[in-house]
């Protein structure tokens, strides 16, 4: 652990009491970016802490050939979206997200400034476009990576049995 500095120019500097790891330089996974999310908000300043349903509409767009993998997305009125909240520092170990010296872990907290900033939200299905969901519920800032689409899991009724290790 260290009192680094800030190496990376596009995350957020350091707070008073924050701690950093030093992290290896190589990851131990690599992700695909299966698109791109487009929301109204430029600037940290004005993107919402938490994604409402009855947000802003926002634009969820698939880069080629993932259009295809959205078969049957029409079927649910929600989804969970996850994506990659890439203007994030990756190495706070503790932090004071509101710059008033109240100091919490990482993993206490849903800042966006995580070792992995894997973003999730709960969002509403508006309507379908060709490679793109709009959708509302986000709080992400314009052009962040996306990674996954899910159905939200409170209307996915598993079609399987549970398996004899899930009981
Ligand atoms: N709903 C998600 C969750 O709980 O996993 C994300 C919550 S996080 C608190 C949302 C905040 O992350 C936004 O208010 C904004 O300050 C920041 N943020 C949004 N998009 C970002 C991006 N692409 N890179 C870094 N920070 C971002």
């Amino acid at each position: 652990m260290t009192e680094a500095r800030n190496s990376d120019r596009s995350a957020p500097d350091l707070r008073p009491g924050e701690r950093v790891a030093d992290l290896p330089a190589e990851g131990d996974a690599a992700l695909r970016f299966i698109g791109r999310i487009r929301t109204p908000w430029r600037d940290r300043r004005d993107c919402p802490r938490q994604g409402r349903l009855d947000g802003l509409e926002c634009r969820v767009e698939l880069f080629a050939p993932w259009a295809e993998a959205l078969e049957g997305i029409g079927d649910y009125t929600h989804l969970e979206i996850l994506y990659w909240l890439d203007r994030s520092r990756r190495d706070l170990l503790r932090q004071n997200p509101k710059s008033d010296g109240r100091i919490f872990g990482t993993f206490a907290l849903r800042s966006p400034q995580r070792p992995n900033p894997i973003g999730t939200a709960q969002v509403r299905l508006v309507r379908l476009e060709e490679a793109a969901l709009i959708v509302r519920g986000l709080d992400c800032l314009d052009g962040t990576p996306l990674l996954d689409i899910k159905p939200d899991r409170c209307e996915f009724t598993p079609k399987a049995p549970p398996k004899a290790a899930d009981r």
